[in-house]
């Protein structure tokens, strides 16, 4: 009797299971006529942005670059690129129409606490390293005597630029946090900590990463017109015709074009497919109500909806036995590269799955048809984020215009972590996209990966509005 009893238990369990994959799968869906509509809602609010100051959700921020890099930059030029967990640090020779002539870099991370602390700390830490990688320079990066060294400052958070060398913060995002900071100019903040840690350095330029992506792709290739962010955050840049910006009041920019971040991330539509675990992780955000878009494609989250989806499985369908595994309380411990690697997982008995859940949730002896779950659930979460982010692109391409008809060849620059290491995640949004536009237009649109473009760019971008160029250079 004791035997049976067991049994029963069991199948009742993975029938559970099965109907909590399924309303997942439900909830999650993204069929095309969705994703359609979705680029419709994101077109109107472009549209919205574009008009007035706060008119949408979507800020489409002017970036003030209103020249892309021509190929003819000049000249040694550092870059700062602040964003996510690390930041990096790099200088480049710029020989014009040869190209780079020769780079170097480092790449520091950012000790957790200063990311919640005060403005001074983050900025003192970041001169500091600033500071070596300075002291460090070899010969061939030395400027003339008397000529300071210029830094494009790539700093990936909403921003209302005051000119392309300043601008304050407007909020935080991606599991930051400093109050103080929120209102401040960016760039009056790192000059005085560089002033305090003897730092001879003047900030040329202040992009978004998308912003520098951008000039970074425009650099290697000059069909690049978009730019799409898609790691821890995610966010997407374009160029703009002047025309169309009815907000800007200053006077028009001779290339008649200006760059516009779009800060999507703060997307939001009726047409979302948000589902509770959605709302939640939300709820108990940093910055809730703010970049659901975000939330529900970048990296910084997918993992953490993975957890949210496999605690309540472990709750209700005791997916991993008659305990919940203690682990799987812990917000954000299961970080979206884990899940990729057990999304990834090839193997006949799904070992990775069965290592990461023993190594991060010690969750140990799992069933094959367990691990299974897991790997469906990843899809599901990954596939609905990649979708979604098409869908995004193809907004865009409906407001510039190129997604039907003789639409020019139109290449866009990819950067972020999860779009260069979780590849079932950009397959599919390659993929996706394909379908959206069909195959006619798909032939004009090309993904190209750029790799740090974003410090790249924001090199070439201090390097054409150096002080040290004619005033009537154009
Ligand atoms: C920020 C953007 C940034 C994106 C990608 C978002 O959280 O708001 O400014 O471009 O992350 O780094
Ligand atoms: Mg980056």
């Amino acid at each position: 009797a004791l035997v049976v009893r067991h049994r029963m238990r069991i199948s009742s369990r993975w029938s559970k299971v099965a109907e909590m994959i399924k309303e997942l799968e439900e909830k999650c869906a993204t069929p095309n006529a969705k994703l359609k509509q979705i680029a419709d809602a994101m077109t109107v609010e472009m549209h919205a942005g574009l008009a007035s100051e706060g008119g949408s959700k979507l800020k489409m921020l002017i970036s003030y670059v209103d020249n892309l890099p021509t190929g003819d930059e000049e000249g040694v030029y550092y870059a700062l690129d602040l964003g996510g967990t690390n930041f990096r640090v790099l200088r480049v020779q710029l020989a014009g129409k040869s190209g780079i002539k020769s780079q170097e870099f480092t790449e520091v991370s950012i000790p957790p606490e200063l990311m919640v602390g005060t403005s001074q700390a983050l900025f003192d830490y970041i001169a500091a390293e600033l500071a070596k990688f300075v002291a460090d320079e070899s010969d061939k990066f030395h400027l003339p005597s008397g000529r300071q060294r210029e830094l494009g400052f790539t700093f990936s958070f909403p921003v209302m630029q005051l000119s392309v060398a300043s601008g304050d913060l407007m909020r935080w995002t991606k599991g930051f946090s400093i109050d103080d900071m929120v209102g401040q100019d960016v760039v009056a903040e790192l000059t005085q900590a560089m002033k305090r840690k003897g730092v001879d350095m003047r900030v040329s330029a202040l992009v978004n990463d998308t912003v520098g992506t951008l000039a970074g792709g425009r650099y290697d290739n000059k069909d690049v017109a978009i730019a799409v962010i898609l790691g821890t955050g995610s966010n997407a840049a374009y160029v703009e015709r002047a025309q169309a910006i009815p907000k800007w009041h200053g006077s028009p920019p001779k290339s008649g074009e200006m760059v516009i971040n779009m800060e999507w991330g703060n997307f939001r539509s009726s047409h979302l497919p948000l589902t509770e675990y959605d709302n939640t992780l939300d709820a108990e955000s940093l910055n809730p109500s703010e970049q659901i878009f975000e939330k529900m494609i970048s990296g910084m989250y997918l993992g953490e909806l993975l957890r949210r989806v496999l605690y309540r499985m472990a709750d209700e369908a005791a997916l991993f036995g008659d305990t919940v595994p203690p682990k799987l309380k812990t917000p954000y411990v299961l970080r979206t590269p884990e899940m990729s690697a057990m999304h990834h997982d090839t193997s006949m008995d799904l070992r990775v799955v069965g290592n990461k859940l023993k190594d991060i949730l010690e969750i140990s002896n799992t069933s094959l048809k367990t691990r299974k779950v897991v790997v469906e659930l990843c899809n599901i979460i990954a596939t609905r984020g990649a979708r979604l982010a098409a869908a995004g692109v193809l907004g865009i391409l409906k407001k510039l215009g190129r997604d039907s008809g003789e639409a020019p060849e139109t290449v866009i620059a990819m950067d972020g972590g999860l779009y260069e290491h979780y590849t079932e995640y950009s397959k599919c949004m390659e993929k996706t996209l394909h379908e959206l536009v069909g195959d006619e237009v798909s032939k004009r649109i090309k993904l190209i990966h750029s790799n740090d473009g974003s410090g790249i760019g924001a090199a070439l971008l201090a390097a054409s509005h150096s002080q040290y160029l004619e005033v009537n250079e154009s």
